[in-house]
């Protein structure tokens, strides 16, 4: 057959498949937002090998963004970081990772304790082991002992994974999830990928400094507790976008502050940029600037 009418043939047979390619090859569009994204609801939950045995899990809340487990499958068992929102959209992560794995599920790290990646919990194995923070476990009332130090070591078999104190950022509790070797770094809440920074438990300028420990790891990819798991270039580029969207919004309601305005006003003038535009930015603007305010005026402890 001619090159010429070749070519025709599979582009008019697979046009269709084509054009979805393009539309994931081209520039990816940075949201997170899935429809934006081009994916639709039936899509979810998904789960997304990262490298050899790493995976990450993504789902749906109840928001309308994603939520993101990171599983770990060792010799000995799986690791989860983070659950889901809801006994059943746990029960469906554990289902997912049945399918990858017959290898029983042992270890849970709490990165966030927040209800939309704890409250399924309860369908988890019973004999699983918690690695938590002493402020989460506080928190969720956690029948398990707390971490000792701000580094715990978990050998999941041949696999090594810490779990990481590094300061309060969106809960107080926060854990990050690294693994060395393969040098991916899972953020839990720390990184909420073009989601409007959640501050309802946060503690705004200690996030950012979280965040500038993350930066200076040997990581190559970062994992986001919500939003898209990226690609490694993006998933940095995305996370010093987030780390400059904590410090756009708690640099503008100090300008807020400092006109002398009351939190309900300052919310209505606020100017949040480029991140106005980020996923629930109407409904978190408001909660930061009631939170940044706090922490000026030493509120916060
Ligand atoms: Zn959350």
């Amino acid at each position: 057959m001619h090159l010429k009418t070749l070519l025709k043939s599979v582009l008019s047979a697979s046009s269709v498949a084509l054009m979805a390619f393009s539309v994931l090859s081209a520039a990816q569009v940075r949201t997170a937002d899935p429809e934006k994204r081009g994916l639709a609801r039936s899509e979810f939950p998904r789960t997304i090998k990262i490298t050899d045995n790493v995976y990450g899990y993504e789902d749906f809340h109840s928001a309308g963004m994603t939520t993101v487990t990171l599983f770990v499958v060792g010799a000995d068992g799986v690791l989860i970081a983070d659950g889901q929102g809801s006994p059943a959209a746990t029960q469906k992560l554990l289902d997912a990772i049945a399918k990858v794995t017959p290898k029983p599920v042992n270890w849970y790290i709490v990165g966030s304790d927040h209800g939309d990646h704890t409250a399924g919990n309860a369908v988890l194995p019973k004999d699983i082991t918690y690695i938590v923070s002493k402020a989460s476990k506080a928190q969720m009332k956690l029948d398990a002992p707390a971490m000792t130090g701000d580094t715990q070591a978990i050998n999941v078999g041949g696999i090594e994974v810490q779990a990481i104190y590094a300061g309060r950022a969106h809960t107080g509790g926060d854990l990050l999830v690294y693994l060395p070797k393969q040098k991916i770094l899972f953020m839990s809440e720390v990184y909420l990928n073009r989601v409007f920074p959640a501050m309802r438990s946060a503690y705004p300028t200690e996030w950012v400094s979280v965040i500038d420990k993350a930066l200076k790891m040997d990581v190559e990819r970062f994992v986001p507790g919500h939003g898209f798991i990226e690609e490694a270039k993006v998933a940095r580029e995305e996370l010093v976008e987030y780390q400059r969207a904590l410090r756009a919004v708690i640099a503008e309601v100090n300008r807020l502050h400092k006109l002398g305005l009351p939190a309900d006003e300052a919310a209505k003038q606020a100017n949040w940029g480029p991140y106005k535009d980020w996923f629930l930015a109407e409904q978190q603007g408001p909660i930061a600037v009631r939170k940044v305010y706090e922490e000026i005026e030493g509120k916060l402890k």
